[in-house]
Formats: C-alpha cells, structure tokens, sequence
C-alpha cells in the first residue's frame, strides 16, 4: 500500500478538543482511517457503511479478510441501525452493560457491508464507554468500525505509541487519549443462538453476564486454545488465528503459583545457561522469588486485582520485546472474573502452555 502521513494529535478524553474530534471526524466521512482510545483498547476506525473504508482496514493491519469488524456506535438507539430482530436478551445486556466492553453479535441490516462482516449475515456490534470514542462516533454520525489498532497477530494497543508502532505511515491519523483504562478487548457474546454463546471473554466478565441472562454458555474457543486452520470456519473467524503474539517466544505456566513459581524458576535457569535473554511476567506477590536469576522481571500487578493486570499485559509483552528478551516466561492468573479474559489472551500469545 501507498505510504501515507500519520499525524497524531493528544485530546483529553474527560474533555474532547471540539476542532480535534470534527477534524478526526472529517477523516472518517472522507473514507479515511482514524485510531483513537476506548476504555479497552484502541480502535482502527473507518466508516462502517463504507465499504472502501473497512477495506483499508484490513489492508492496514494486514488483517485476514474472513475475520469480520467491530461496529461501534455512540448511542444505545443506533443499535437499530445496523441489527434487526433484536431478542429481549439482548436489550437486557444494553440496559446492563453499554456503555462498556461488551460486543453482542446480532442479524444485520442492509446498512453494514459485506466487507464489514466478512460476508456473513450478522453484525458485531457496542457501544464503547470512553468520552473520545463517543464524541467522535457522534461527530462522525455513522457507525464506525472499529477492531484493535495493532498489526494483525500483535499483543492490542493499550497506548498511542504502540497505534504508532505498529501503523505509523498506514492510516491517517491517532488521537492520543492516553493509556487505555481497561486493557483487554470487549467481551464477543453471539445473541443469535440460544441460551447465548460468549465467543470471547473480555472486558464484561462471565459472572457478570450471567446475572443479566441466567444462562450462558463459552464456546470452546473462548477459553484460548488455538484452533488448527484445518478446522475450517469457527463460530467466530477470528478465533482461528495467531494472536497478541510478541516477537519473543512466550511460555505461559498454569496453576497454584506455589507450585509454578519453582517450575519457572527451573526453565529460565535452563534457558540462561543456553544463552537465552530470559524475561519473566509474574505478579507482585511472586517477583521477589526471581531475584537471584539474571532474568528480566515485570509484575503485571496483584494476583488480587485483576483489573491492574488487564491494563498491563499488552503492554508488558510488548516492553519486553524492546528490551530484548528472546524468551517470555509468563505465570497465569486465577480465571475469574477477568482472569478470565487474561488467561484467553495469554494461552493465544503462547506457543507452550504448561
Ligand atoms: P477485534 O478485531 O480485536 O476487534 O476482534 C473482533 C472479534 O469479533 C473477532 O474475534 C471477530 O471474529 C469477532 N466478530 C466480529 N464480527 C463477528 C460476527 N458477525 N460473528 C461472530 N464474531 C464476530
Ligand atoms: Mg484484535
């Protein structure tokens, strides 16, 4: 593709820069690419009713074709504007959760492409819950596509540097809202089936979900393992494919840390004696034990607070790339609440789970 200038421009988020979000806003009526922040992570917009559009997207990321878009919208009341027969449920789940990181995949109208969704019949869609993403949404006064500003296969933006990183001369612009509040991508809920499916665990948790709905059922790719390309076309195309993969080697070790600290403690020495740059995840209630090794050390947070956690894993694998670890060593986290949607991303960074 034709390089193009990027130009970035810093909003405060608690209180959008009117001239910024019509300038960003411009950009998307014109076709244009524009990355900007939610509360989960940032967002590659485009115009949803734009095929052009959601087609430079793909080519930006270098996305596979078949994996359909996110539409986002900045009011509860447009998700009749691109979905139809739109079950109770599913209107629960708004009262409940939009604004917020919850996806509900729905029929969809004749205003979404085909190269939105990939051709299928249905729509992703939510309503982000950040003040520059609805106030440029509603400037732009169309749905706007919208899936992570990463290059396909990458750990998720989580600041605007790593928007820069990854697409700097790709797109037109990034508004710079700071570093992203909840760091993990929206939950994926498909409303189409019953009781509803989660195809992706996220920023809305599990147990959340189930006291709005009752029943609830995880599709076996939503706890992370990777699908083999052979398996044809799952549920949710996306899922098929390598994920938040930094460029060194990541091993992720599962179970009571009282058992894996030791465990990963064993590999990095291993690892070090081959010569390896040995960088090692782990939580604040375990880092004092990898003192003595010549490893490189990041705590994600609290095992006790998950949230701290989500905010930091991107970003974590992708500052040990640039402080060049060969091989990440990552300890898990208990897989509830949004534990759960940690541990989905972990074991799809991962070439080893142990
Ligand atoms: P991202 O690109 O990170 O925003 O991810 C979007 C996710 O939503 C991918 O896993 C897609 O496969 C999934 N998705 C988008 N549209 C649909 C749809 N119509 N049906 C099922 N999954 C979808
Ligand atoms: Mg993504």
């Amino acid at each position: 593709m034709r390089p193009v200038e990027t130009r970035v421009l810093v909003v405060d988020p608690d209180k959008p820069d009117v001239a910024a979000i019509r300038y960003a806003a411009r950009i998307l009526q014109d076709g244009g690419l524009v990355a900007f922040p939610t509360e989960t992570v940032y967002g590659l917009g485009g115009d949803a009713t734009n095929p052009r559009a959601a087609m430079r997207i793909f080519e930006a990321k270098g996305r596979p074709p078949d994996n359909p878009l996110i539409v986002h919208i900045a009011r509860r009341e447009d998700l009749w504007l691109v979905a139809r027969d739109v079950p109770q449920a599913a209107q629960d789940l708004v009262e409940r959760f939009w604004p917020g990181p919850l996806t509900m995949v729905l029929p969809r109208t004749g205003m979404v492409p085909d190269a939105v969704t990939a051709g299928l019949d249905t729509v992703a869609v939510r309503m982000p819950d950040h003040g520059i993403a609805l106030a440029l949404i509603a400037e732009a006064g169309v749905p706007v596509a919208a899936p992570s500003a990463n290059t396909s296969g990458k750990p998720s933006p989580t600041t605007a540097d790593h928007v820069i990183q990854d697409l700097a001369g790709r797109i037109d612009l990034v508004i710079d809202g700071g570093p992203t509040p909840v760091g993990v991508e929206s939950t994926v809920i498909d409303m189409t089936s019953t009781p509803p499916v989660i195809l992706r665990p996220g920023g809305a948790t599990r147990e959340d979900i189930s006291e709005v709905l009752g029943e609830v059922m995880v599709s076996p790719v939503a706890l992370g393992t990777k699908m083999p390309l052979s398996e044809g076309v799952p549920r949710s195309p996306g899922m098929k494919y390598t994920h938040y993969s930094p460029d060194a080697e990541v091993r992720l070790f599962e179970g009571d840390p009282r058992r894996v600290v030791p465990r990963l403690q064993a590999e990095a020495k291993g690892l070090i004696a081959m010569g390896k740059r040995v960088g090692i995840m782990c939580t604040d209630e375990t880092k004092g034990a990898y003192q003595g090794l010549s490893v490189l050390v990041k705590s994600a947070g609290s095992r006790r607070d998950l949230s701290t956690v989500a905010s930091r894993v991107f970003a974590l694998l992708r500052e040990f790339d640039r402080d060049g670890a060969d091989i990440i060593l990552v300890e898990g986290v208990p897989e509830t609440g949004l534990g759960f949607a940690i541990m989905n991303r972990l074991r799809k960074a991962a070439s080893i789970t142990r």
